[in-house]
């Protein structure tokens, strides 16, 4: 690929690290991995038309190929310390790859996470990120580990990004500015991930809902989890533009939130509140973990929730 475009993403995103031995322009990025470190490794391809709508601004497409990478590594408490992209677009268009770095570098130069090589073909429109972060031997949170009697907390709000993509068809996009950010800007929830190291019993993010992910954390721990509908934290927006029963179908199955869903054991519930709250997402206790399988969704009388959409149901055990 032209020289040109791939030194256009270098200068945007130059961060500079001394762990990097060898960064963009020779045939392999060559780094140094810390001593008494493993390596959390995560991959995530965007396709136009399937993960973002065509026509979504190139340094939002940037912004959010990096953030669903690195809600992966905040998802097994890691440090986020490198990245490589690979980029298929239809042409060369030199300001879509400014904007597309741009967006990038604006969630990577924070992390300090040093963007080390890629891939740049033509093709239709598909931007696939990998990072690399750091964490202590045996530190990593896994999806195995609940157990029974564990409180399910999840971070921030849900549903936001869901309803936001809904409101994109919409004639006049700008009151459900709050919700589209969502979609395009997700936040990954780094050092909440990090707070939660050696707390948290398993943790995943809600890429595709809080009934389908939470439900991977039960097969993977042989357990099951029980959720108060009416405990799951929803954004004004959310609830200010949409009815409480749309708000809570997106809250249970809309997906692209990023936010942590997590088990801890109930005594430390509070703690866990407390630092996350000072961390700026806060946390919410949702339900808890039970013998069983799969995901019960209950009402605020304990009774089975009763869906009125059929988005999220087949999830159900
Ligand atoms: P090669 O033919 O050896 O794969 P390339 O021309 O594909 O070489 O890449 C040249 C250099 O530019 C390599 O260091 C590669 O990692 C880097 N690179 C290519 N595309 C990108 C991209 N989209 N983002 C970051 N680095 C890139
Ligand atoms: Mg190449």
């Amino acid at each position: 690929m032209e020289f040109d475009l791939i030194d256009r993403i270098r200068r945007h995103t130059e961060v500079h690290r001394d762990d990097v031995v060898t960064g963009i322009g020779d045939d392999a990025a060559v780094v140094a991995v810390p001593a008494g470190r493993e390596l959390a490794i995560a991959v995530d391809t965007l396709v136009a038309g399937v993960h973002f709508p065509h026509g979504t601004d190139a340094a939002d497409i940037g912004w959010k190929a990096l953030a669903v990478n690195l809600s992966d590594l905040a998802a097994m408490g890691a440090t986020p310390a490198w990245a490589l992209l690979a980029l298929s677009t239809p042409d060369g268009d030199e300001a879509f790859f400014d904007g597309l770095a741009r967006g990038f570098a604006e969630l990577a130069t924070p992390y300090r996470l040093a963007l080390i090589g890629g891939d740049t073909t033509r093709g239709p429109l598909t931007v696939t990120v990998a990072v690399h972060g750091f964490s202590a031997p045996g530190e990593a949170l896994l999806r195995s580990g609940a157990r029974v009697g564990d409180v399910v907390m999840v971070t921030g709000t849900l549903g936001d990004a869901a309803a936001g993509l809904r409101c994109l068809a919409e004639a006049d996009t700008a009151p459900y500015a709050s919700l589209i950010e969502r979609l395009n800007r997700p936040t990954p929830r780094v050092s909440a991930g990090q707070a939660l190291r050696g707390i948290a019993t398993a943790c995943i993010d809600i890429s595709d809902g809080l009934v389908a992910d939470l439900g991977h954390i039960c097969a993977a721990s042989g357990v099951g989890a029980d959720i108060d509908a009416p405990m799951l934290p929803r954004s004004s927006g959310l609830l200010t533009h949409f009815a409480d029963v749309d708000a809570l179908d997106f809250a249970l199955g809309g997906g692209d939130d990023y936010e942590l869903c997590f088990t801890v054991p109930a005594d430390r519930a509070g703690e866990v509140g407390a630092t996350l709250a000072r961390l700026g997402c806060g946390a919410t206790r949702i339900g808890r973990i039970v013998e069983g399988a799969g995901v019960r969704v209950l009402d605020g009388d304990g009774a089975a929730f009763e869906p009125t959409r059929a988005g999220w149901n087949h999830f159900v055990a």
